[in-house]
């Protein structure tokens, strides 16, 4: 998903250039943990959905999943599922 650039018209050239335009960066950049849904798990209660800092859970057919491009892995999914159908993977491992 693309975020509108800020209008840039009106500021000075000699600002800092990282102070004055947003970056959208993506937390799969950087990210050291990744959750993985074991679907034959997952009942849809949505408690991960309800819990994720950033609203990267997503609603699937038959379960919920992750998108992974803006989870910055901070395991709280993993954590508040009830049904332990979450389990945090180390990026190297996955
Ligand atoms: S909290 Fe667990 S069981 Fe509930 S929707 Fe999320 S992954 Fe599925
Ligand atoms: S690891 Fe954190 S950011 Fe990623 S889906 Fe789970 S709660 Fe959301």
């Amino acid at each position: 998903m693309s975020r509108p650039r800020a209008d840039m018209s009106g500021v000075p050239d000699d600002l800092c250039p990282v102070a004055t335009v947003p970056s959208p960066m993506l937390a799969g950049d950087w990210r050291a943990m990744r959750p993985v849904v074991a679907r034959e798990r997952c009942v849809k209660c949505a408690i991960c959905w309800l819990y994720c800092p950033v609203q990267c859970v997503v609603e699937k057919a038959a379960w919920f999943d992750i998108d992974l491009a803006a989870c910055k892995g901070c395991g709280i999914c993993a954590q508040e599922c009830p049904h332990r159908a979450i389990r945090m993977l180390e990026e190297a491992d996955a």
